[in-house]
């Protein structure tokens, strides 16, 4: 069949059916063959991804012991805090692992985002390893992480671990959102797909321990508690990252803000872990100051290449700084961080937002093919999310369902073509590349590179 009526025939699978109706294991087997140059697994964990994951009450019970979802920035569940039972709230695992099973999946780290009604489902049967199974097939056993010994013990002023520092892609990455709200406000500046204002209030409703603006002090005694516990040394890196600072944050701007953490945490722990920075497109002086701190990697991130796209999705940035500029100071940055280790991100999967996104999945392909073509021929890797849509955003209210499936492998492949064209190195700060042995979880960007170490 050729490809664009095989896309249209995806297309006519509408992703936006009931779940009930909408054939997700044909369209995902239909997939895995129409790409055979992709791992499948890639193609599982996008979709799981995309759709979000349920948990069967006898699986939540076995998950209680786990490592937690610790609900590291935005809520990225399908489903608000309200929606879910305390059980799914508090039981959920921040990651599962999808292992052997009838897709005899190699090991793949997949981040959890909670969907009662989605059809991918993990069952716990007698003593039988968990299952996840696709419209009631099962496909694979799941792993779950272990809850680590540096989330057993608390800080000195009581603030868990899990708060201050929790750690992703199964122990490689510890997270510090250190401001957990952005000062774009409202619908008229929050970018449309961004619920961290709104998660902020339904985590703090829910009663968890989650702190709007962590201290450089708590930061590094969390970060000396992970030091002392994590004897494998499975910690490798550290991102710093939290809203938008338009003005100032406690006198300081966006770039002194977020400076002091990695001064504080390279004055304590010098060259312990890779410091990330994920923050605006700064300014020359701004951007330079986070590389004077001792961030290595910079994240800029894009959103969302489009012109038109970029302005009606991300406002608040648009108006703030523009899309010309943001480009600009990503150029800049690369002078000092060099190009290799400024790493801007693409939300996958908003540019075919109603109303205002790509209609077909061609268009939305060529045009962030065509950013990921844009940085990468100028020896910059961009990577990308996928998209959750989230309850509590702007998008959410014409956007129930995500764009489908089609697209996002379409694209896996797209990142895959262009990486190899422009033969750029694999990024660094995000360990292992390859199928069976990439962490990180909330994309397959690294799942379809070529394998490397860590
Ligand atoms: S800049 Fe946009 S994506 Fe980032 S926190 Fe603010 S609203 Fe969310």
């Amino acid at each position: 069949m050729p490809v664009g009526s095989y896309r249209a025939s995806l297309l006519a699978n509408d992703p936006r059916l009931p779940y009930g109706t909408r054939m997700t294991l044909r369209t995902l087997d239909a997939l895995v063959k129409h790409y055979p140059d992709l791992p499948r697994e890639a193609i599982l964990k996008t979709d799981l991804l995309r759709l979000g994951v349920a948990f069967t009450p006898a699986a939540l019970c076995r998950c209680a012991s786990a490592k937690p979802k610790s609900y590291f920035i935005f809520s990225f569940d399908r489903k608000s805090q309200k929606e879910l039972s305390p059980e799914e709230r508090h039981c959920a695992p921040e990651e599962i692992a999808l292992i052997g099973g009838p897709w005899d999946c190699q090991r793949t780290i997949v981040s959890v985002r909670l969907n009662p009604d989605s059809p991918y489902r993990i069952d716990a049967v007698d003593e039988h390893p968990l299952t996840l199974q696709c419209d009631g097939t099962p496909l694979c056993t799941i792993e779950l992480p272990t809850f680590p010994a540096y989330y057993a013990r608390p800080l000195a002023n009581g603030k868990p671990v899990t708060d201050i520092a929790p750690t992703l892609e199964w122990g490689y990455l510890i997270y510090l959102t250190t401001f957990r709200l952005c000062q774009y406000w409202g619908r008229e500046e929050e970018c449309q797909y961004c619920d961290i204002n709104e998660n902020y209030r339904q985590q703090r409703a829910e009663g968890r321990s989650y702190t709007g603006v962590k201290t450089p002090e708590d930061v590094c005694e969390a970060l000396a508690i992970i030091n002392e516990l994590d004897v494998e040394r499975q910690s490798r890196t550290y991102t710093v990252t939290g809203g938008s600072i338009t003005t100032q944050l406690q006198g300081l701007s966006e770039g002194a803000f977020y400076a002091r953490y990695a001064e504080a945490i390279e004055s304590r722990f010098p060259g312990r872990w890779i410091g990330k920075a994920v923050v605006q497109a700064l300014s020359r002086d701004e951007a330079r100051r986070l590389r004077t701190a001792g961030y290595q990697i910079y994240h800029p991130n894009f959103e969302v290449w489009d012109p038109v796209l970029f302005d009606r999705i991300c406002p608040g940035k648009a108006r703030h700084v523009g899309r010309e500029e943001w480009i600009r100071r990503i150029m800049d940055a690369a002078e000092f961080f060099r190009p290799t280790h400024v790493i801007p991100n693409f939300v996958a999967g908003v540019e075919m937002a109603k109303p205002h996104g790509f209609t077909t999945i061609d268009q939305a392909l060529q045009s962030t093919g065509a950013g990921l073509d844009w940085f990468m021929a100028r020896g910059i890797l961009p990577r990308f999310t996928v998209w959750c849509v989230e309850p509590n955003t702007t998008l959410a209210r014409t956007n129930p369902e995500p764009p489908p499936l089609a697209y996002f492998a379409g694209l896996l492949q797209r990142y895959c073509e262009t990486f190899h064209r422009y033969g750029l190195p694999l990024p660094p700060g995000y360990g292992p590349t390859g199928r069976g042995r990439a962490v990180f979880s909330v994309s397959a960007f690294m799942d379809v590179l070529p394998e490397s170490g860590a």
